[in-house]
């Protein structure tokens, strides 16, 4: 059985309680080091196989299970953050079935809600953008034309960028193609929920300079729109004068 396990975005309690278990049980763990938190690996028992799946590619990551699950063995498959958001898991779960491998999924803490803890905001504000985009900037690794940057800035909803520090020049010319402007609030978060955690705010207009002031080019999030300023309405759900299937309004 293999259990593809969400580590969390960094703090090593951030891992769920069944995440944690999972590791406390594991006969062998591939963890992503680029990323996971090695301290994670406390967790594990004595004598459990540990791989770090930064020096691997997708067969020999595949070869450790196959040949662990021929061994009768328990894997866990560490991802940062929660594995659904870039965690490349598709292929493995693929070729996972193709094998007849069984395997599971453990979610975790992404770093886009460590981040938006850090930062102390509510992505989805009444009045104010009541929709989040998750997306990147094109790298190595393409994005689909119809989603190219500009058209999701478009929408002017709260924006939280993955994988696209290190490209803050080319995110800010996107952004100011769309809805947001040079006064426009944003964020960067790099390494949230790690002892190295850098919060930096500023605006649209600020941004490469932000990144580069501070020599950040990777492992943080860039979160853009105006549920990071101060305006927004009271919500409905909490509004004396409003009635829900739980509570009588006044
Ligand atoms: N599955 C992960 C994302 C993996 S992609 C998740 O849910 O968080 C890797 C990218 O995630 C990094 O380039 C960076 O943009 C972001 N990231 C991962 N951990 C981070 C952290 N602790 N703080 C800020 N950004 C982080």
């Amino acid at each position: 059985m293999v259990h593809f396990v969400g580590a969390g975005s960094g703090a090593p309690d951030l891992i769920t309680v069944r995440g944690m278990r999972l590791l406390q049980e594991a006969d062998v763990v591939i963890y992503a080091g680029s990323l996971v938190n090695p301290k994670l690996l406390k967790y594990c028992k004595e004598g459990t196989e540990i791989h770090d799946s930064a020096q691997m590619h997708l067969e020999e990551v595949l070869s450790v299970m196959e040949r662990a699950e021929g061994e009768g063995k328990t894997t866990v498959r560490l991802h940062t953050g929660d594995p659904s958001i870039y965690g490349a898991i598709r292929e493995q779960m693929d070729a996972l079935r193709a094998r007849g491998i069984a395997f599971d999924i453990c979610p975790g803490v992404s770093s886009m809600s460590a981040a938006a803890a850090a930062l102390q905001v509510e992505y989805t504000l009444p009045d104010v953008a009541q929709t989040v985009i998750i997306s990147r900037a094109a790298g190595r690794t393409p994005v689909p034309e119809k989603e190219d940057l500009p058209k999701l800035a478009a929408i002017g909803a709260t924006l939280v960028l993955f994988l696209s520090a290190g490209q803050t020049e080319a995110v800010q010319a996107a952004l100011l193609q769309g809805a947001y402007t040079e006064a426009t609030p944003c964020a960067i978060v790099y390494k949230a929920s790690w002892p190295e955690e850098k919060i930096l705010r500023g605006t649209v207009g600020t941004l490469p300079t932000m990144a580069e002031q501070n020599g950040i080019k990777q492992t943080a999030l860039i979160v853009v729109g105006d549920v990071l300023g101060n305006d927004y309405a009271l919500s409905k759900l909490y509004d004396k004068h409003f009635t829900t299937g739980y509570r009588q309004g006044e």
